[in-house]
């Protein structure tokens, strides 16, 4: 048989018609387009499959079949065209990448842990050990670049200006070569499942704007997604480790930051106390006279 045969092989896998040409092949029988489209498996485990192998993994997808059916979409996050889309349901603790139950089905329980980093930072790590979430340098490098922003938009005016002046000339225009502060978010996924030990997708940055980048709206785009994320992290969080807890990591919130440094000390409650831990004999007369002299300020 060659490209040009009239006689077209069946399926391997179910005897089914295949494309005369670009037909997947396996043990030298060539695959439908039916059967090749369900094969639901990372790509590092599709390079020595078996006839054998994708009968039992059709096996699987047939179990795996009930969840989709009694899939209920509880949150659907949807990070923008042609990018991932991630369906939870949270009543039976199942996720599906994609926006209808109509791929492989994951229970909370087939996850290990997820990262999701910007570029190489990492923003969320989660586990059975908890969430850990720690702070962005995005805001602080996007605030760095201001200056240089304003400058890129002042020069933009300037050369329209002159485009007025000059009879819609076109005046030199300096390239907008202003770099992102990061590229990409980095989804990746730890399973143990038989088909899936790894998913990986990937969320672009927001870009400048080129004739008039400012740090704003990119800031706008930036926690849109940022927000998609943390939604992304949580749902995952409740669906496999239910009873884990929060972490914070860096991240001192501002507002309590300024209240503790601000809240006056009562030192007349204050010696009450120390004077309670004195009777209680846990501290010594000396350490309370010196506690008293200090909070009295004398
Ligand atoms: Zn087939």
């Amino acid at each position: 048989m060659g490209l040009f045969s009239s006689k077209k092989n069946p399926c391997g896998i179910c005897g089914g018609a295949t494309p005369r040409i670009f037909a997947r092949v396996i043990e030298e029988q060539p695959l439908c387009s039916d059967c090749n489209d369900r094969i639901d498996m990372e790509p590092s485990l599709q390079d020595n499959l078996t006839l054998q192998s994708i009968k039992e993994h059709f096996v699987y997808l047939e179990e795996n079949q009930v969840l989709r059916d009694n899939f209920v979409i509880s949150k659907d996050l949807d990070f923008g065209f042609f990018c991932e889309k991630v369906i939870f349901d949270f009543y039976n603790k199942l996720f599906c990448m994609s926006g209808e139950p109509d791929k492989m089905v994951f229970a909370g329980s087939h996850l290990k842990s997820f990262t999701i980093k910007e570029d190489q930072e990492t923003l969320f790590e989660g586990s059975s050990a908890g969430l850990k979430r720690y702070t962005s340098s995005v805001p602080d490098r996007v605030a760095a670049l201001a200056p240089q922003l304003a400058m890129v938009r002042m020069t933009a005016q300037v050369a329209n200006q002159l485009d007025r002046d000059e009879d819609n000339k076109n005046s030199y225009r300096p390239r907008m070569d202003m770099p992102e502060p990061f590229e990409e978010f980095h989804i990746e996924l730890k399973l143990e499942h038989p088909y899936w030990q790894t998913i990986e997708f990937k969320v672009s940055g927001p870009d400048f704007n080129n004739t008039h980048p400012d740090a704003n709206s990119f800031m706008r785009e930036y926690d849109q997604t940022a927000a998609k994320l943390e939604e992304l992290a949580g749902s995952l969080m409740h669906i496999a480790f239910p009873d884990a807890e929060e972490m914070l990591v860096g991240w001192v919130n501002p507002l309590q930051q300024a209240m503790a440094a601000e809240r006056p000390v009562d030192s007349i409650e204050e010696i009450r106390r120390f004077k309670g831990l004195l009777e209680e004999g846990l501290i010594t007369e000396e350490e309370f006279a010196a506690k008293k002299k200090q909070l009295l300020g004398i």
